[in-house]
């Protein structure tokens, strides 16, 4: 079988190539200009940069690429624009997209939380192609080892493009939850934005990064949207995962429960955080937190 595989970013490009391995004998990485660093894929067709080009331009160029090819899998990262394309080039293949997936077993079945993540639906795709969109650690701790050939294809003029007037850059939040080894993720439990020094006191002492359920960064807007955990935001899984007040409502579990120690501190022992959690500690996080502070300084 062979695989493709289409990431705006270079670290998802690197991962899904290297995860793409379990799927197909053949894996091959689609690169816009050159990367170097995926040589760790089969073969990699660079498409060459245009100039004032936006990601999207490049679909007609990626769908006969595909085309040519024929591979059975595409494993896209799971970006705006790369959702976009994938659309596109779903169309364009008379297949679909499988979504946001959470698993996907070497037989080609995805895992999709459904109904706010309250349940999980599993598909598989009925055309010769599969597009499968999936996210940061889903396809983690696969073989790396690629023959790195590099072609050529080149670029298709789109039929329908939109011109770029001018691009500027965004102040985004620096914090890289997706690749850190430790997370404090922040709850309700917090009552006001200024105890997030005592958090950020914690993950200095455990050097972590810190995280949120989605009310603290959507309805309290304490801390930056691209940095709350669940099915709406990040899909996570670090090697501790440290739940500060946070309840454990599924929509949160979700983009946690694949972290591989699970700390939950809840002044409620029925808390649903407590079922995720490899160690519980039921008390005030107004108490336990300054305590741990002062234990592990
Ligand atoms: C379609 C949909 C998508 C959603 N997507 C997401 C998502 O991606 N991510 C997400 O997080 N949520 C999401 N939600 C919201 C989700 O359902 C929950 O409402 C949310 O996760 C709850 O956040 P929380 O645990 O911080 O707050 P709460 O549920 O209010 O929990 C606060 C917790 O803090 C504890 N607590 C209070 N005071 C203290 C104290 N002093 N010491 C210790 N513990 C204390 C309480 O016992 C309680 O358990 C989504 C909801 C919907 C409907």
């Amino acid at each position: 079988m062979k695989v493709f595989v289409l990431a705006e970013s270079r670290k998802a490009r690197l991962e899904l190539t290297a995860g793409a391995r379990p799927y197909g004998e053949q894996v091959e990485v689609i690169v816009i200009g050159n990367d170097k660093d995926s040589a760790v894929a089969d073969k990699i067709w660079s498409i060459p940069a245009q100039e004032g080009a936006m990601f999207e331009d490049y679909t007609e160029t990626v769908a006969a690429l595909l085309h040519q090819e024929q591979p059975q899998l595409l494993l896209v990262e799971p970006t705006k624009r790369c959702k976009l394309m994938a659309g596109r080039l779903a169309a364009m293949a008379g297949t679909s997209v499988m979504t946001d997936l959470i698993d996907l077993t070497e037989d080609g079945v995805g895992k999709h939380l459904v109904y706010g993540g309250a349940a999980i639906r599993k598909e598989k795709a009925a055309t010769s192609l599969a597009i499968v969109m999936v996210g940061p650690g889903v396809l983690s701790g696969a073989d790396e080892g690629g023959k790195g050939e590099q072609e050529v294809f080149p670029f298709v003029q789109p039929s329908h493009r939109i011109q770029v007037v001018s691009r500027a850059k965004k102040e985004k939040s620096s914090v890289d939850l997706a690749s850190a080894k430790r997370v404090i993720g922040v709850g309700r439990g917090i009552a006001k934005e200024e105890d997030l020094g005592m958090i950020r006191e914690l993950a200095a002492v455990i050097h972590s990064e810190v995280g949120c359920s989605r009310p603290i960064a959507e309805a309290e807007k304490w801390l930056p949207k691209e940095t709350y955990i669940g099915v709406s935001g990040l899909m996570l899984a670090p090697e501790v995962y440290v739940a500060v007040g946070i309840s454990g409502q599924v929509q949160h579990t979700v983009g946690m429960n694949r972290s591989k120690v699970v700390i939950a501190i809840n002044k409620d022992k029925n808390a649903a955080i407590f079922a995720q959690a490899d160690y519980g500690i039921v008390g005030d996080l107004y108490k336990v937190v300054p305590a741990l502070i002062e234990q592990l300084k």
